[in-house]
């Protein structure tokens, strides 16, 4: 069976970036105007900004809005419950709510779904695969998401929940399981208990193609699930508000952005749109009828790379998780982030310990690096420092760490700049 081509929706995925953006900024249009004529708390949004639905005529036009991050919804909800003036339609087209903690209560309209299915396809599920969903399916929506969207894929699933690990033990070889979704950690846990058990993955089980989300994919735990069960673990982005934003296909550089929401990244202070390569925050418009979220700040820092990818897919892609807002810090004009340095650094084994400090000279911000290393000469020096600035798109120098020891706390960035 070919799980590494193809796609599921091949017309729309191989359209270029451009057509896909003119169908998104039609559908744009519609639900601004549906939006604003039936969700109150949508039309004080745009009076005040100021603007009008039908000002709201491409991508661009969206950046006139604010961004709204989860805790405002949370205070509309509050102050104007149940659904802060966020439901734009009758109650009988409500499908399900879910609660996540917040408390927020997110409504979810009759044909409505989370997209995932593109998701799962590009990691390799085809019809007809005998599935696990791992997913919890009380109160947030995680798990009918993956139900859903396996459902419309053609694949039977078994909804185990992160139940006990023997049990998905048992189903997995029963029922011949080719197909898991849930957290890769999980999927690790499986395996090594299966271990224990006397039973080899690669050999007893079936298994195919996982699907992982919810957590950062370190390359070591993929590449150990990928080596205990002998199947491909691919990864998505979603948020349990929007639902599935980006997905890896079989290239495995980066996740494509999903054509069924507006992914921008914003600067995280000022809201602005910011452009390729740029770390900021992942801000999501979706197309929903029931309950419409326009500029939706995720709280979560990504930045979004173009090109071209083998796979055929013509969306850019989302270079994956590389944090939450509040943990920036901003050097030079620009954000910066642990996720970002960690991820600069991540090609160099010889680097046994690192950490940014960001200090000041004058009114200038210096950032360095103090490295140690197995082998501290000035060529890998001169690569690190090439790879930090094409990462972190401003300078930084690295300093070896010579005869001290670092500290061994976790921690990737040290702020010692002094405001008065
Ligand atoms: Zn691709």
């Amino acid at each position: 069976m070919d799980r590494t081509t193809g796609f599921l929706n091949e017309d729309l995925e191989r359209k270029s970036w451009e057509e896909q953006r003119a169908l998104q900024a039609v559908r744009l249009g519609e639900v601004v105007a549906h939006a604003a004529a039936h969700a109150p708390a949508i039309g004080a949004l745009l009076r005040s900004a100021g603007v009008v639905p039908a000002d709201i005529r491409s991508l661009e036009d969206l950046a006139r809005l604010p961004v709204t991050p989860k805790a405002r919804l949370v205070e509309l909800q509050r102050e104007n419950p149940p659904f802060g003036g966020l439901l734009a339609v009758p109650l009988h087209q409500v499908r399900r709510i879910f609660r996540s903690p917040g408390p927020i209560y997110d409504p979810q309209g009759f044909d409505e779904g989370w997209g995932w299915e593109e998701a799962l396809f590009a990691a390799g599920f085809r019809r007809g695969d005998v599935c696990i969903n791992t997913f919890g399916y009380q109160m947030t929506p995680a798990g009918m998401m993956f139900d859903d969207a396996l459902g419309a894929l053609g694949c039977p699933l078994v909804p185990t929940g992160v139940g006990d690990k023997e049990v998905q033990i048992e189903i997995l070889r029963a029922l011949g399981v080719t197909g898991f979704v849930g957290m890769a950690s999980f999927l690790l846990q499986i395996g090594e208990r299966a271990k224990e058990q006397g039973l080899d993955p690669a050999k007893d089980f079936g298994l195919r193609a996982a699907f992982t989300t919810a957590e950062p994919l370190s390359d070591t735990l993929r590449a150990s699930v990928e080596g205990l069960f002998g199947a491909t673990v691919r990864q998505g982005f979603g948020t349990a508000d929007c639902g599935c934003l980006a997905y890896e296909c079989h290239a495995q550089e980066g996740m494509h952005l999903a054509s069924r929401a507006i992914v921008e990244i914003a600067d995280p202070e000022t809201g602005r749109p910011l452009g390729p390569g740029e770390v900021g925050e992942i801000v999501v418009t979706l197309f929903n009828r029931a309950y419409p979220l326009l500029r939706f700040g995720t709280g979560d820092l990504s930045a979004v790379d173009p090109g071209d990818c083998a796979c055929g897919r013509r969306s850019p892609k989302l270079r994956g998780w590389l944090g939450r807002c509040d943990q920036l810090v901003k050097v030079k004009g620009m954000f910066l982030h642990p996720g970002s340095i960690q991820m600069a650094m991540r090609g160099f084994p010889e680097v046994t310990r690192y950490r940014a400090l960001v200090t000041r000279s004058g009114s200038r911000d210096v950032l360095t690096v103090r490295a140690e290393a197995t082998a501290q000469d000035d060529g890998l020096k001169a690569r690190i420092e090439e790879r930090l600035r094409a990462v972190l798109q401003v300078g930084a120098a690295v300093e070896w760490a010579a005869g001290e020891t670092l500290p061994a706390d976790g921690k990737v960035i040290e702020d010692l700049r002094k405001w008065d």
